[in-house]
């Protein structure tokens, strides 16, 4: 058993094939959740599974659950997993990995005749990315009892729809309850998003953790009125405001290095005319940092400086936090049985943080949890051109065929 390997070729052809679904021009994914697309990746997933012998459930959620039976069904499962959905121009690695690293762990297990104790599950959680309907990770935050059923279903698009709605029309809105059982265990593998193991040349990064995050919507209130006639002096430019907002919550950022990372990535302008005085700004704010008391300090230091911004240029100002998410600690055990599988193996390995928020760190509310980085090609992601090389995706993914044997238990 020391020996088993999961077959590199196949698991790379797997993650191309995924990638045809929402293919784009520019050589990524485009495949948000709950739309035609994800609807697509998730048959193709179920398939799979089934072929390997695999009983599939999807919960309310609509998080897909393909069960590999244990001898001894009564034990908590051991879950493995990630995300199937993209961002609008995303990769073919982001989350898709640890979905289809699950399923070659099954599959090499079945061609291995081996049968472990406890099940494995391996999940594709809902809507990770949180693209259409603004709340990532909200499939394994009702999972791991962060929200409830109700919370979690209602959420809404720019159009009105809501999640439970979307799961309807695409299928997928399952019968199973969501979460309620003990787990044994969750790992996920995950593309790192980030440069440090590629530069440190290491194969496989053993997560202990994730920076808190605290996101802002900040809405800046001045007066439209003619580009032409009015003086500059009398103007109540929303627009104007924002930029200078826009640049000390930067500046903050750059006072600090190197945390925390602050990002104002999203901008709506009303009326959004050329030559209408722009009378409402809102932007976002997205700031994480690895302390949770100096995060909530440079949210209040944000908070003042955008109040000053907006009493010196008279406009109104709405500092609205609308997501925050604790620095999390993974299992000690768990990371544990990652380093040493991977000292096992001898693959290079290195202890990091993660800078993403990943469903795992819902996961670690509920189960001893555990992460396994792999590098992806000079750290890019959330872009087409995201790329990983099959040899350190098979290296993360031995590790985690031997880590979730050990948890599992063979007969
Ligand atoms: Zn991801």
């Amino acid at each position: 058993m020391e020996n088993l390997r999961i077959n590199s070729e196949r698991l790379w052809d797997s993650i191309m094939q995924m990638g045809r679904i929402g293919a784009t021009a520019g050589g990524g994914v485009g495949r948000v959740a709950l739309s035609d697309l994800d609807r697509q990746a998730r048959d193709l997933f179920v398939r799979w599974c089934e072929q390997a012998d695999c009983t599939v459930r999807v919960d309310r959620m609509g998080s897909i659950f393909a069960r590999r039976a244990g001898s001894d069904n009564a034990r908590p499962p051991v879950l493995t997993g990630s995300h199937l959905d993209t961002q609008p121009l995303g990769g073919k690695f982001d989350g898709i990995y640890g979905v289809l690293a699950g399923l070659e762990i099954v599959r090499t297990l079945k061609d291995a005749g081996l049968q472990t104790k406890a099940p494995i599950d391996v999940v594709n959680w809902t809507d990770e990315e949180g693209v259409r309907f603004g709340s990532g990770t909200m499939a394994s935050a009702v999972f791991a009892g962060r929200y409830n059923l109700d919370h979690g279903l209602t959420r809404a698009d720019m159009d009105g729809n809501t999640m439970g709605a979307a799961l309807e029309e695409i299928d997928y809105a399952g019968p199973e309850p969501v979460g309620g059982y003990p787990v044994a265990a969750f790992f996920e593998a995950h593309i790192e998003q980030g440069p440090i193991l590629e530069a440190e040349g290491k194969a496989v990064g053993v997560v202990l953790g994730a920076q808190g995050q605290r996101c802002f919507k900040v809405t800046v209130d001045g007066e439209e009125g003619h580009a032409g006639t009015l003086p500059m002096v009398q103007r109540r430019d929303a627009l104007v405001g924002a930029a200078r907002m826009i640049d000390a919550v930067n500046a903050i950022a750059f006072k600090h290095q190197p945390h925390p990372v602050i990002t104002v990535g999203a901008l709506k302008v009303r009326p959004n005319s050329r030559n209408t005085i722009p009378g409402q700004v809102v932007f976002s704010i997205d700031s994480r940092h690895p302390a949770n008391d100096l995060l909530a300090d440079i949210a209040d230091k944000m908070r003042r400086t955008c109040e000053h911004i907006a009493t010196d240029a008279g406009l109104g100002l709405s500092f609205e936090q609308i997501s925050h998410r604790n620095t999390i600690e993974f299992d000690e055990r768990c990371s544990g049985d990652i380093r040493k599988m991977a000292d096992r193996l001898g693959i290079a390995h290195m202890d990091i943080y993660s800078g993403a928020g990943h469903d795992a760190c819902n996961l670690a509310l509920c189960a001893p949890t555990g992460m396994v980085f792999v590098p992806c090609e000079r750290g890019i992601s959330h872009n087409e051109k995201e790329n990983a090389r099959p040899e350190d995706l098979a290296a993360g993914c031995d590790v985690l065929l031997h880590v979730i044997l050990e948890r599992a238990g063979t007969v």
